[in-house]
């Protein structure tokens, strides 16, 4: 399910500020020669996810899901000189395509790639974030908030992606639930009734849920 009319879409990327001619090649080559290529937040979340990052002007950030590093690209316009993001990924085929784009992007030294299992990588990590993204696996995303949320500072954020799922969230009564499908229904229930944060949910291309730690 798209969720905007096409042309309001079509509308919304050329009134966005442009793609780098960096961002724009690893948006072309994975479509070119990866798998999964929906899976890269493109365009206009791409840009949006920079401009969060530019507002809090983060000195740690997390990201949970790397795939072939657009995202974390676009995060890392925001940090801070000095700053670092951490960027986890299981999938140890997508890391020659995705270190080169990191070494051309310019933010190299500030990426921290580690290839592994982000539920076993998270508990390991010392650091405070003052921003996570959560973008991986949908199973686990109560796991992973359960995880980072004790790591973001005060006043901190976390923003889970794809959390209307194509709008699949909303099934009709008695309806057959896909395991994915109810993770995030029991994800977005959880945390919008969880007082530790503040939350909101935007209708941003399948869905941003976006979260303050109080
Ligand atoms: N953030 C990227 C897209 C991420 S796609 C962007 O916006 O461009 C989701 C990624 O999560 C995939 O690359 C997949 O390999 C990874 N993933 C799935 N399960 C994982 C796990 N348990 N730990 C770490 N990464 C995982
Ligand atoms: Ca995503």
């Amino acid at each position: 399910m798209k969720f905007l009319a096409e042309e309001i879409e079509e509308y919304s990327v050329s009134h966005t500020e442009r793609e780098s001619d960096l961002l724009k090649s690893l948006n072309r080559e994975t479509y070119a020669k990866v798998l999964n290529p929906r899976m890269l937040s493109g365009h206009l979340q791409g840009r949006f996810l920079s401009m969060i990052s530019r507002m809090i002007r983060p000195d740690r950030i997390l990201e949970i899901g790397t795939y072939t590093g657009y995202s974390a690209i676009c995060l890392c316009e925001g940090l801070r000189p000095d700053g670092k993001l951490i960027t986890i990924d299981i999938n140890e085929e997508l890391e020659t395509f995705t270190r080169n784009f990191f070494a051309g992007s310019g933010f190299d030294q500030c990426i921290d790639y580690r290839i592994g299992n982000a539920l076993e990588i998270i508990p390991l990590l010392g650091d405070t974030f003052d921003l996570v993204f959560i973008d991986a696996d949908k199973i686990n995303y109560s796991s992973y908030f359960n995880l980072c949320l004790e790591k973001v500072r005060p006043g901190g954020f976390l923003i889970a992606d794809n959390v209307l799922w194509s709008g699949k969230i909303i099934q009709p009564k008695d309806a057959k639930i896909d395991k994915d499908t109810q993770a995030l229904i029991d994800f977005n229930r959880m945390v919008h009734e969880d007082s530790r944060v503040s939350n909101v949910l935007l209708p941003i291309r399948d869905g941003l849920m976006i979260l303050q730690k109080i």
